[in-house]
Formats: structure tokens, C-alpha cells, sequence
């Protein structure tokens, strides 16, 4: 500061541009140890580290759990869906650029460790959210999965079989296989739900609650994909159909075809067997989910051999990374997906989505009347939208393959349900007044309802492929390697802000050394 004050201004220029340069560079390189640093975290802290070591006993799966939510706070949440018999808590995972706000998105789950004997799922769940989090921005799967769905992951349903004092048992606490403790279609004495096993309550109580697209469960001794149903009424090991036999093939084969292994098998056509062909079993929870939850559950037997030597588990992630990846993006890569909406006032309607030919509907949501119906490619559809007070609308669409369809629906209001949306809304709409012109107040996160204006001025169904932004569903394709998170974006902004800072920086510097020349010169002059 002396020297400064002894220099006068020549100095003052001076030191004044080396500041400024100084406290860019200084910027420049808190920004580059940053992203360092987030790298270094990421490979302390990454489950890949513990990979092959071990199980996780289940308060290191806890921890390991609640580092992951440090470590990728951004896009995860953790929370219990209740506890087992001895009361573990029953940890899920959910991995979203949202986590915690419903959206407009399909859901979709992953089930480790039903039986306490089959612990692959504990570690796989945790390899797949490390993988999500190390490469979402950069890898399209990555974000097309992590903006575009929400992934629930519950590394252990049963805790309690897979810590038992005398080693992992297949069966729960009270020694109850809980994939036969769900209520059965087939056989009323299931039906009590109050006599579940906590596990298989806690289960049920997710399943309703959450709105699950689709979802599969881990299990071990065989390499196959298992769909529903899972019995017959007559007890005999024979094909069951069920109503959506056709999805569930086709998301069964998603998962095996994208398996090094799995579809070649010997054993299993195409990798995949119906339930009740392979052996029938009563109380399991596939058919419950896809019954109770419109959810379509597969069963993934994920290694011929149960409990594999960690060692193995490297070689078990590589070979089934692709396959899990798949079958969550199918959710939004297939299917027809969209809202069903009121043509008076543009409000969601919890519609019932029918599909012709299949006697199984699944209901459009109540907060935004999104819905997101899976179907096998390659077939044409009859989809029909009906609510009770509003006139039905049918129409026929072809479902191609690798391409999700987006298909809207504006339901008119018959005279009563007319008169009924009149009462829900204090603003009565002048003559001539534009329909809801003004933005309707959301809470954060949440998408507002379409208006008449963005529906359209014509009462029509719309129908186009995945394309649309109406209801934010692409194809894998059109994804960006960057995702659509915007602050996420602009982190990538900071060297180059920080670059342009040092250059305006040097320039301003070589202005001050130009101007001490010239007045150097001047006084020469005199
Ligand atoms: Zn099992």
C-alpha cells in the first residue's frame, strides 16, 4: 500500500489491472478446482468403490444410501415406506430432476432383496443410481431418464430375511415368503389385507399411493424375465394370460434382448416366461401391481446362482446395466402417452383410458389428467378417453416401434357436468371474454393445466407423435446430451464468463500501461 501511495497514479493504474487480473485468475481457478473437486468426490464416495468387496450389511446400505444424497442432491431424495416385521426401515431412493414434486412423468420402480437370500438387487440398485448421477448431463439415456421419469429404487423389501441371526433367509421375520403374502385374484381368503406382513403393507400402501408406470422386482436362481399372471384358477402350471399380455411380453423381451445372456437362454424362449407356465404361485406381488396399482411389474431373476460371490458382482452390473437402463426409459419411449382435459374450463380430468381389445383401464391423473399408457409397438390402437358427466372420445393410432405417441384429449361436458364446473368456479367468463388467458397459479414445479387456447380452438382430439412439448415426452433421439435443467446448463457457462473476465481484464490493464506512456511522453515534452 506504501509503494502504492509513493507510485501516484502510474502505479495506482497499475496495481489496480494486476488486482483485477489477479482476482480473475484467482476465479478462473476456484471454478477449475470446483469441477475438480466434484470429480474427486465423486470417486471417493462412488459405490463402485465398495463393488466386489462385499454385501452391505443393511446400515452400511444406509449410509451408503445417505452419502448418495449428499453426493447428488440435485436429483435425489431419500425416504422410508415403512419398516420391516423387526422394524428396519424400508429405504427408497427416488432419482429425478424433480424428486418430491409430482409431475406429469410416469414413475417407475425397481425392488431389491424381496428374499432375504437374493442380495444382488441391494447392490445393483445403488450401481444404477451411481451410474445416473455420474452421467446425467452427459449421457442422453442418463438425462432422457432423470427428466423425463421419476425412478423409485428400494435396494432391500426384506431386511429382516437378509440379516437373520443364523444367516439370510428366503422368508421375512415371521417366516412368511412376502411374494406370496399379497392379495390373490384367484382366491378370496388372501383378501384380508389387514393380516399382511408389514413388508408386503408398507408395499401395498407405496404402490397406491404413487401411480407407478411400471416397475420390476430382483430375484435370483434363474435368468429369466417373468410376467403375469403368476396362476390359474385351477391351480394347473399352464399359460395365464393376462389382459396386457401382449405389454408385458414386449417389456419382458425389452429386458432380456438388451441382455448379453438372458435371451439366448436354453431354457426360456427369448429369455422371458409367463408365471404360471413356469411354475404358478398364489399371492405374488406382480399381479397385485399390475391388478391394484396399474402397474405393469415384471419379476427379474437376475443369476442362475443365488447369492453370487461379490466378486461377481462387477461382471452382473456390466451385463444387466443396459437391460435396466432400457426397460425404465420404455416408459417413455413406448406407449401413448398425454391429458385428458375439459373443453369448458381446461381443467385435468381423472379420466379413464381404455384400450379396445384389452379389458384393463388405467385412469389419467387427477392434478394434471396425465396418463401414460404402455402398449406393445407395431399394432394400431383404438384409445377411448371417458369420464362420467363428459361425452367419450375414441380414436385409432398406430403405435410405431422405438416411438412413444402423445395423444391428447378435450372431453365436452354433458349439461350437468356443465353446470357442476359453473359452480367449482367463482369467475363466471364474460361473452366475448378469452378463455383462461391469464396464467393459472401453480405451485412451484407443478405444470399448469393446457388452456383452451394451447389445446387449440377447435374441440378435437389431438393426435401427433412424441415430438410435442405438450406434456414433455421425447424420444430418446431428441434428447440433448444436456439435459433441459437450466441452472445445470449455466454451470457450464462459468470458464467462459470466467475467460472473458481475464481478457477485459488485460485490456483494461494495457489501457493504464498506454495512458502512463502517454503522459510519460507528454511530460518529456515539457
Ligand atoms: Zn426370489
Amino acid at each position: 500500500m506504501v509503494a502504492l501511495l509513493r507510485c501516484g497514479g502510474f502505479c495506482g493504474h497499475r496495481a489496480m489491472g494486476a488486482a483485477v487480473i489477479f482476482v480473475s485468475v484467482v476465479l478462473l481457478g476456484l471454478v477449475s478446482v470446483c469441477f475438480a473437486s466434484e470429480d474427486e468426490v465423486k470417486d471417493v464416495t462412488s459405490a463402485d468403490a465398495n463393488v466386489g468387496a462385499h454385501y452391505r450389511d443393511n446400515l452400511e446400505l444406509e449410509a451408503a444410501l445417505k452419502n448418495f444424497t449428499q453426493r447428488c442432491r440435485h436429483i435425489s431424495r431419500l425416504y422410508t415406506i415403512g419398516n420391516s416385521t423387526l422394524g428396519v426401515p424400508l429405504w427408497a431412493l427416488e432419482i429425478s430432476d424433480k424428486p418430491g414434486v409430482f409431475e406429469p412423468e410416469p414413475a417407475f420402480k425397481y425392488v431389491g432383496n424381496m428374499h432375504g437370500d437374493e442380495p444382488l438387487g441391494r447392490e445393483l440398485v445403488l450401481l444404477l443410481a451411481d451410474w445416473l448421477c455420474d452421467n446425467y448431463l452427459k449421457d442422453p439415456m442418463a438425462s432422457l431418464i432423470v427428466d423425463k421419469i421419476h425412478l423409485h429404487l428400494l435396494p432391500s423389501m426384506n431386511p429382516d430375511g437378509f440379516a437373520a441371526q443364523n444367516g439370510p433367509t428366503r422368508n421375512n421375520a415371521h417366516d412368511v415368503d412376502l411374494n406370496r403374502d399379497f392379495p390373490d385374484q384367484f382366491f378370496p381368503q388372501n383378501n384380508n389385507e389387514e393380516k399382511r406382513q408389514a413388508e408386503t403393507r408398507a408395499m401395498m400402501s407405496w404402490i397406491r399411493s404413487t401411480r407407478f408406470t411400471a416397475s420390476a422386482s430382483f430375484h435370483e436362481g434363474a435368468l429369466v424375465a417373468n410376467y403375469p399372471w403368476d396362476g390359474n384358477p385351477d391351480i394347473s402350471q399352464k399359460y395365464a394370460t393376462s389382459p396386457d399380455d401382449s405389454t408385458f411380453k414386449y417389456l419382458a423381451g425389452v429386458y432380456a434382448n438388451n441382455h448379453p445372456v438372458m435371451s439366448k437362454s436354453k431354457e426360456f424362449v427369448g429369455g422371458v416366461t409367463n408365471g404360471a407356465a413356469w411354475y404358478p404361485l398364489y399371492g405374488g406381488m406382480q399381479d397385485w401391481n399390475y391388478l391394484h396399482g396399474n402397474c405393469l411389474d415384471l419379476t427379474l431373476e437376475m443369476n442362475d446362482q443365488k447369492w453370487p460371490h461379490p466378486t461377481q458382482i462387477p461382471r452382473i452390473w456390466s451385463e444387466h446395466r443396459k437391460s435396466l437402463l432400457e426397460l425404465v426409459a420404455a416408459t417413455v419411449k413406448s406407449g401413448v402417452h398425454g391429458r385428458v382435459m375439459s373443453s369448458k374450463k381446461a381443467q385435468p380430468l381423472p379420466a379413464s383410458i381404455s384400450v379396445s381389445g384389452i379389458s384393463h383401464s388405467m385412469n389419467a391423473s387427477a392434478e394434471f389428467g396425465d396418463y401414460h399408457r404402455l402398449l406393445a409397438p407395431g399394432q394400431v390402437y383404438e384409445v377411448t378417453a371417458s369420464m362420467a358427466g363428459y361425452s367419450s372420445r375414441s380414436t385409432f393410432i398406430f403405435l410405431p416401434n422405438h416411438t412413444a405417441i402423445t395423444l391428447d384429449f378435450i372431453l365436452d361436458p354433458l349439461p350437468a357436468a356443465a353446470v357442476e364446473e359453473e359452480k367449482k368456479t367463482p369467475h363466471t367468463q364474460a361473452p366475448g371474454e378469452k378463455a383462461e388467458t391469464k396464467t393459472p397459479v401453480t405451485k412451484p414445479g407443478k405444470t399448469p393445466p393446457l388452456t383452451t387456447e394451447e389445446m387449440g380452438s377447435e374441440e378435437v382430439i389431438f393426435r401427433k407423435p412424441a415430438k410435442s412439448l405438450r406434456n414433455g415426452l421425447h424420444s430418446v433421439d431428441e434428447e440433448g446430451g444436456l439435459g433441459s435443467s437450466l441452472p445445470l446448463r449455466l454451470i457450464y457457462l462459468l470458464p467462459l464468463v470466467s475467460v472473458a473476465a481475464v481478457l477485459v481484464c488485460l485490456f483494461l490493464a494495457s489501457r493504464g500501461s498506454y495512458r502512463y506512456n502517454t503522459a510519460r511522453q507528454r511530460l518529456s515534452r515539457v
